[in-house]
């Protein structure tokens, strides 16, 4: 179990990223959702034993990660946001000497655990190829299997799929899913379908603040009912804006299809009622700045423990 009590984190400027973060999270898959700048990365580098905090507390396994950071790392994989590759390097050398870097210990030999590795994420047959040569989607299969090394505890992974193209992402889902059937995986993204596909549970981050802890069905559940869609003329969206809490407003044919949430009782004239998605439940925390009715944090625990 990883676990994190009210860790703030002020950088000189200054900039509070975290303002007060408590999560408990579990074996499992578990997504940490929330817009640039909201403080994702802030707080996976503090859990990486990367970056000190300014107060708080974080125990993996009731082990004190902030004080001993050199002990955890042996016991943990992480995939920055900004990963650095060796363009003009194989990808197989490149592996190797990260491993090499990170003091990685290999009974049998680097190269061959660097084998191993490839071939858990698929670049067996690319290992020979220039990183400068690979796709986003290989590039980032390269980085899981630096993380990987070691078989760690936790893996933390920031924001892997930006950039990656749907089957690239289909790919590296697969691969998070199996890492995530006997371990803390922990993904930071600020993409909804990541946590749609992929988390039994997640935090939605703004701000530095924890805005909600949950699961996709809760979520969606707790706005069901709520959100109705309609198409609006171009002279009457400032009303709908000013009438309604509007979810999402998107040009499709020539016309505004505006996505509102409204709660039981209001009207909604002009609106048809549609089913609620997770992006809804989504965009309704980012706009209203507050957890959904029924959904509060620490309401769930992660993982198959849920
Ligand atoms: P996210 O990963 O969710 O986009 P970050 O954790 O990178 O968010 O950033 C959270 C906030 O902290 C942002 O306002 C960002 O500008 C700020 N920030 C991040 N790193 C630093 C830094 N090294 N110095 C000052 N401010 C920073
Ligand atoms: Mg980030």
């Amino acid at each position: 179990m990883l676990s994190i009590r009210d860790l703030v984190k002020i950088y000189p400027g200054p900039v509070t990223a975290l303002q007060g973060i408590d999560l408990d999270v579990s074996n499992g898959m578990f997504g940490l959702l929330g817009p640039n700048g909201a403080g994702k990365s802030t707080l996976m580098k503090v859990i990486a034993g990367l970056l000190e905090p300014t107060s708080g507390a974080v125990t993996l396994d009731g082990e004190d990660i902030l004080a001993e950071p050199e002990r955890v790392w042996e016991r943990l994989g992480y995939l920055p946001q900004d990963f650095g590759f060796y363009p003009h390097l194989s990808g197989r050398a490149m592996l190797k000497h990260l491993l090499r870097l990170k003091g990685v210990r290999a009974p049998g030999g680097l190269r061959r655990l660097s084998a191993t590795l490839l071939e858990r994420v698929n670049l067996a047959e690319a290992s020979r190829r220039k990183v400068k040569e690979y796709s986003g989607g290989m590039r980032q299969r390269l980085g899981i299997a630096q993380a990987i090394a070691g078989d760690p505890r936790i893996l933390i992974v920031d924001e892997p799929t930006a950039g990656l193209d749907p089957e690239e992402r289909l790919r590296f889902y697969h691969i998070l899913a199996e890492l995530a059937e006997d371990r803390i995986v922990l993904l930071s993204t600020h993409i909804v379908e990541d946590v749609a596909v992929l988390c039994p549970a997640f935090a939605v981050i703004k701000d530095g603040r924890l805005v909600a802890r949950t699961t996709p069905a809760k979520a969606r559940a707790a706005i069901a009912g709520a959100v109705f869609e309609g198409t609006v003329d171009e002279s009457e969206l400032d009303r709908v804006h000013a009438e309604h809490t509007v979810i999402q407003s998107l040009l499709f044919e020539g016309q505004h299809r505006v996505r509102i949430y409204q709660p039981a009782g209001a009207d909604h004239a002009g609106f048809e009622p549609t089913d609620a998605t997770l992006e809804d439940a989504y965009l309704v925390m980012m706009k209203t700045n507050a957890d959904l009715p029924g959904a509060a944090p620490h309401a769930v625990a992660a993982g198959g423990s849920a």
